[in-house]
C-alpha cells in the first residue's frame, strides 16, 4: 500500500490567526484565517447549486476611503470529518464548509503553488 501524498503529516492550529500544515511529501503550507473563509468550499460560497456564490473577501484589502467595520473572524470551532477533512466553526456564524485535505492543498498560498500551473 502506498501513502497517498496529500495527507498532512502534522497540522497547526490556531483559532485566531490560521493553519498550517506540513505535507507527507515535505510541502508547508500556510493559511491566514482570511484566506481559508474566502475559501470556503461549501455549496452556498461557491455557488454549486446553480445559485449565486456567497464568496466573502475578508483577504482583500478595503480600498475603500470609509471602509465598512468588519469584527475579527476567527475560528470558534474544528472539528475534523473523517481523516481526509475538517469542518470549520466561524465566528461569522458560517459552519457548512468542509476543507479536505485535497482542498487545503488547491489554495496553498505559498509561492510555489501559486506560480506553478
Ligand atoms: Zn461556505
Ligand atoms: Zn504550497
Amino acid at each position: 500500500m502506498t501513502t497517498p501524498v496529500l495527507d498532512p503529516e502534522h497540522i497547526a492550529i490556531s483559532k485566531s490567526k490560521g493553519i498550517k500544515i506540513d505535507w507527507k511529501d515535505g510541502h508547508h503550507s500556510d493559511y491566514p484565517l482570511a484566506l481559508l473563509r474566502d475559501q470556503c468550499p461549501c455549496a452556498t460560497c461557491t455557488g454549486a447549486h446553480g445559485t449565486e456564490p456567497q464568496k466573502t473577501d475578508y483577504s482583500k484589502p478595503d480600498s475603500s476611503p470609509f471602509p465598512m467595520f468588519k469584527p475579527a473572524l476567527k475560528m470558534l470551532n474544528v472539528e475534523p470529518v473523517g481523516n481526509y477533512a475538517i469542518r470549520i466553526h466561524w465566528s461569522d456564524g458560517h459552519n457548512s464548509g468542509i476543507y479536505s485535505w485535497e482542498h487545503f492543498r488547491g489554495i496553498c498560498p505559498c509561492r510555489q503553488c501559486a506560480s506553478g500551473s
